[in-house]
């Protein structure tokens, strides 16, 4: 351990790795009663189709209310799970749960889908694609209702067997998607090597795509270049991130198929998306479902 030295300004900047380091060491240890426990969650947040402004369904997105810390990010402790191989337990009762509260919900009735982020981790188990299967069958629900979210964390894995389980999961019916699109490193490459449905782009890129703001100019033919860029491949573009109407005003205009932020939608806990699910899945065509 380091020793407390008023001459070595570096000493305490030891120390406080050395604490950090021990802080997470603990919260990993704490994984898997947590999920035995029951302390994990899952929130939900609406998807729009921007050309006619309906719901087309939510992204799931877990939550952990740790018992003395309170609430733990999950980019802090997904990390952790995937360093511990717990996120293999942790991603399958994540799925699980996604697809019950879809099926609960009654998706399959409503044409709506469940996005659910799944680990590189796990996207790569050789047995991944039947897992989702068997969980579909149990939950009854058609492969349409679930989209599974990946990133290109997915590049520095076996891209290749990642790929041959895409084409199985597509073969179900279910839809990929490629999350954070444009803020890691071999985005082109994945989009060559790897089948997908969906180009979710990054939430650094809505900063400057406002109205007014300097660099709009830029940050608008950016944006331009993804959309066309994704409709060239085939594949649909949704903007995470959105927090502002003109904002969705401009990716509407752009051609941009799908949008999530909190200008649309906060993630909430199930109770309150069963509330307000009726009236925004049921929303005629002639008003806008959009709140
Ligand atoms: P992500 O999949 O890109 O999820 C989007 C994140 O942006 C979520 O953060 C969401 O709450 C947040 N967000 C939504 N709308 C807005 C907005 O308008 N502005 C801003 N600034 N943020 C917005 P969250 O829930 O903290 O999750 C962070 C990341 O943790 C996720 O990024 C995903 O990579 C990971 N994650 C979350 N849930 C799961 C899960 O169930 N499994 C796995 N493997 N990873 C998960
Ligand atoms: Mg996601
Ligand atoms: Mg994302
Ligand atoms: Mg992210």
């Amino acid at each position: 351990a380091a020793k407390q030295t008023p001459h070595r300004p570096l000493a305490r900047f030891d120390q406080e790795l050395v604490a950090e380091e021990q802080a997470r060491r603990q919260l990993r240890a704490e994984l898997p009663q947590a999920l035995r426990q029951g302390q994990f969650t899952l929130h939900y947040q609406a998807q729009y189709r921007l050309a006619d402004q309906q719901l087309t369904g939510f992204e799931s997105l877990i939550r952990w209310e740790h018992p003395l810390l309170g609430r733990v990010s999950p980019v802090q402790f997904i990390a952790l799970a995937e360093q511990s191989g717990l996120i293999l337990d942790l991603g399958t009762w994540i799925l699980r749960e996604a697809c019950r509260q879809a099926s609960e919900w009654s998706f399959p009735a409503l044409n709506l889908s469940m996005a659910v982020n799944i680990s590189p981790v796990q996207f790569s188990q050789p047995d991944f694609a039947e897992l989702v299967q068997r969980v579909l069958e149990e939950c009854g629900l058609p492969g349409s209702c679930l989209t599974l979210e990946v990133t290109e964390g997915l590049v520095q894995r076996n891209l290749e067997a990642s790929a041959a389980t895409s084409r199985r999961l597509r073969a179900l019916g279910v839809r990929v998607a490629l999350d954070d699109f444009g803020s890691g490193h071999s985005s082109l490459n994945v989009l060559n090597l790897f089948p997908l449905d969906i180009l979710k782009i990054d939430r650094v890129f809505m900063a400057d795509l406002l109205p007014g703001h300097p660099d709009f100019a830029r940050a608008r033919q950016l944006m331009s270049a993804m959309v066309t860029l994704a409709h060239t491949l085939g594949l649909q573009v949704v903007a995470e991130g959105v927090e502002s109407l003109s904002q969705l005003g401009v990716l509407e205009e752009l051609g941009c198929n799908g949008a999530q932020g909190y200008a649309l939608a906060q993630p909430s806990a199930a109770p309150d998306v069963a509330f307000r699910l009726p009236a925004l899945a049921s929303a005629p065509s002639s008003e806008t479902a959009l709140p």
